[in-house]
């Protein structure tokens, strides 16, 4: 397996791959850059069908993480964790325990949060053995309620904002009042969204693969359930994909009726140049890591303990950064997803030359 001279690694600061024989933990840790901050990113456990392909995994959202972070100008790295294994048939606290055991002594350079496969209990029991952890502490929400540490919600606040940006861009309007909207995917976010979007007027259209799931958003909000086939192409203003990444490609993008795509779910195009084949088809496209920064902000601040205006009104800032990439992409010509790429690497270079001319003045005072 090549590490180094991986396709993927675009430099990572560290690697360790971890394995703990008595709990059965085998898992890697990704710390992509760190000149923002501490990494921060998801522990996911995930039956990976081998371990090149959890390298690749790790790899990718670790550098997503650095993108995602920078954009929404946080003061945070970009790092990941993965698990390998079942999480409904191999997770145990002993190796949760030794998870945490792991993060601790890379001595704060990476925190971890809840992913896929993971849970905010999860992390408490991670940490046991370490303050390297987030997205546990109970405390005051953004939206004034009381919050277990869970970023769902944020997350979706922050799609809702970011979606109206899109609508505003894209159709010319502030009230979503009779909006058509196709959600994939009902879960903590998915269904977030979609009472937000009932509550600003829109009609929704659901589907989830848990029957129980699309149910609630029957009863709850008066949504009509679609099927797998349909969800993506029924002829709605806006589709959110809010379940699984890669959904955006080849196969669906031609299929697609909305004009706008606006969702939760991260690496939602299959491949990079898919934002293009959208623009040519003239759907808005609001990049995943843009639109779903709300949990990260949300993250950030548990750290800081800020209040819930600040992390409000942080949140609020992805409907500003969504309506520059928009802006940006019309005058350049260049696909939104492009666009939000150079915007977080500009923000990242403007945030690490301003703590190098700050060191550069502490040297001289000192
Ligand atoms: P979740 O597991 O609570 O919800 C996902 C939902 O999608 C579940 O109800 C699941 O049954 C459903 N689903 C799975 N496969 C599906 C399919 N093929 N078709 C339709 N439905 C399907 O997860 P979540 O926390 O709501 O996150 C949703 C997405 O948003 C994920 O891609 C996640 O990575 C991303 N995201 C979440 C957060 C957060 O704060 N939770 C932050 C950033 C990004």
């Amino acid at each position: 397996m090549n590490v180094f001279s991986h396709p993927e690694f675009d430099n990572h600061e560290h690697l360790s791959f971890f394995c703990d024989p008595e709990t059965g933990l085998k898992a890697i840790v990704a710390i992509h850059n760190t000149s923002r901050g501490p990494a921060l990113g998801g522990c996911r456990m995930y039956p990976y069908a081998s371990d090149e392909e959890a390298l690749r995994d790790v790899l990718r959202l670790s550098k997503g993480m650095t993108y995602k972070s920078a954009l929404a100008n946080l003061d945070l790295g970009g790092g990941k964790s993965v698990i390998i294994g079942d999480p409904r048939k191999q997770k145990s606290e002993a190796l949760l325990e030794a998870m945490g055991k792991h993060l601790e002594s890379l001595g704060g350079q990476y925190i971890a949060a809840e992913d896929s496969g993971t849970s905010v209990p999860d992390l408490k029991i991670m940490g046991r053995h370490t303050q390297n952890v987030a997205g546990v502490a109970e405390r005051m929400g953004f939206d004034g309620k009381p919050s277990n540490g869970d970023p769902s919600p944020a997350t979706a606040w922050g799609t809702f904002v970011g979606l109206k940006a899109a609508v505003k861009h894209q159709l010319g309007r502030d009230d979503l009042t009779g909006l058509k909207v196709a959600i994939q995917g009902i879960g903590n976010v998915g269904f977030r969204l979609a009472k937000h979007l009932k509550e600003a007027g829109a009609q929704l259209w659901v589907y989830d693969i848990f029957a129980d799931n699309m149910q609630r958003a029957v009863d709850e909000l008066g949504a009509t359930p679609a099927s797998a086939e349909d969800i993506l192409y029924l002829p709605v203003d806006v589709v959110a994909p809010c379940a699984m990444g890669a959904v955006l490609n080849d196969t669906s993008i031609p299929k697609l009726k909305a004009k706008i795509v606006a969702g939760a779910a991260n690496n939602l195009l299959e491949r990079a140049d898919h934002d293009q084949a959208l623009k040519d088809r003239g759907i808005l496209y609001a990049p995943d890591f843009a639109i779903n920064a709300g949990g990260i902000i949300d993250v950030f601040y548990e750290r800081t303990g800020a209040s819930p205006d600040t992390v409000r009104e942080h949140v609020n800032g992805i409907g500003d950064t969504l309506k520059e990439i928009f802006i940006r992409s019309d005058r350049s010509g260049l696909p939104t997803g492009t666009i939000a790429n150079e915007l977080a690497e500009e923000r990242f270079r403007k945030h690490v030359a301003k703590v190098e001319s700050l060191t550069e003045r502490l040297a001289r005072v000192g």
